[in-house]
């Protein structure tokens, strides 16, 4: 039987998008589904949900909400871990930071997991999957998901897109696309794959970082690789919507990225793409720290010259730093031991 006829026919679909369920002991009759339906359902699939195997909880902050960040562990079924993160956001929504590879091979210096390599990209089950195991598992309300947790979303470009396929399946998860934000490195290649798409109303963010060839280098060494010339020329292409607005990722890095120049370098780099944000996040230091963390005072100082310069700006709150859930800190040692036992990609420059 053909999969469409399978998942829109008999209502499969959205049984397990919206509910994981057809798992174990799944009763066909009680939700309208014929047991024929569900039994040729499963002579051609499985469904196997990724495995919650530990979460760090971080305590609220805020005196008027008692919501946690929460970073879950998720087993894949051959035994690697990955990592989501529920993020309490105003207005009582939620937003889940999605993992795309196990590990990443970007190496960027100010993250725990450019410090893993890569061991593999994740594929489009197990990216949706996670959403469908926050959703339906650990019944957490998700109101908008970023691909900002471990790996470069288009470094698995492919995956990255039928997943964004699924995920905006009006039959089962039905996100809209203006609930989905894709945060890259900047990979031009994966950018107009990407576009292809034509998923206009989606967010796309760029780490940036540092705004000169020379400073990104010493911190991201993909840079090597695309120039900032060639990512922004990239970045112009991508088809926008009217009133389109690129989020620009900083993260700020005391001694290393925070001279009034680097401020200037942003502005020259934001100038022809349009309406742009710049997201400040202070950063966070993981196992081998880059750096210290910034001073709020040193945070305020940056955002005052970025403003100078004539740039959108916002400071994002920092959540998640005690549990490593934070921006930048996702990884574990484990997965460090595999890559280093297996010789897998670590790479330098793609
Ligand atoms: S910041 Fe993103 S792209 Fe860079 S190493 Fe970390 S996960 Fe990879």
């Amino acid at each position: 039987m053909a999969r469409r006829n399978l998942a829109s026919g008999a209502g499969i679909w959205p049984k397990i998008y919206r509910e994981g369920l057809l798992e174990g002991t799944f009763c066909p009759k009680r939700y309208g589904i014929s047991s024929a339906s569900v039994d040729a359902w499963r002579s051609h699939f499985m469904l196997q949900l990724l495995e919650p195997v530990g979460h760090v909880d971080e305590p609220s902050q805020h005196p008027m909400d008692d919501r946690q960040t929460v970073k879950v562990i998720l087993r894949t079924n051959d035994g690697l871990e990955i990592e989501s993160v529920l993020i309490p956001m105003s207005k009582g929504r939620n937003t889940l930071c999605l993992s795309t590879q196990v590990g990443c091979r970007l190496a960027c210096q100010f993250c725990e997991t450019g410090k893993i390599g890569l061991l593999r990209n994740l594929t489009v089950e197990e990216i949706v999957g996670q959403v469908v195991v926050a959703q339906a598992k650990l019944g957490w309300p998700i109101n908008n998901l970023v691909f900002m947790g471990m790996g470069e979303p288009l470094d698995n470009v492919e995956n990255l897109v039928q997943a964004l396929r699924v995920l905006t399946d009006p039959r089962g998860l039905s996100f809209g696309q203006a609930r989905i934000t894709v945060c890259t490195s900047g990979i031009p290649t994966g950018l107009s794959t990407l576009a292809k798409l034509r998923f206009r109303r989606m967010g796309l963010s760029f780490s940036l970082n540092a705004a000169t060839d020379a400073k990104r280098d010493l911190i991201m060494p993909i840079n090597r690789r695309y120039r900032l010339k060639e990512v922004q020329d990239a970045l112009q292409a991508y088809p926008k919507r009217d009133g389109f607005v690129l989020a620009l990722n900083y993260c700020l890095l005391p001694g290393v990225n925070d001279d009034p120049s680097d401020a200037q370098a942003v502005a020259a780099f934001a100038k022809p793409l349009g309406r742009t944000l710049v997201n400040v996040i202070p950063y966070n230091p993981g196992t081998h720290p880059l750096t210290r963390a910034p001073r709020q005072d040193e945070v305020d100082g940056f955002v005052t010259q970025l403003k100078d310069e004539g740039l959108a700006v916002r400071v994002r709150q920092t959540k998640g730093r005690s549990v490593m859930a934070a921006c930048g800190q996702l990884g574990n040692l484990e997965l460090k031991k595999i890559r280093r036992n297996n010789h897998l990609d670590r790479l330098t420059v793609l």
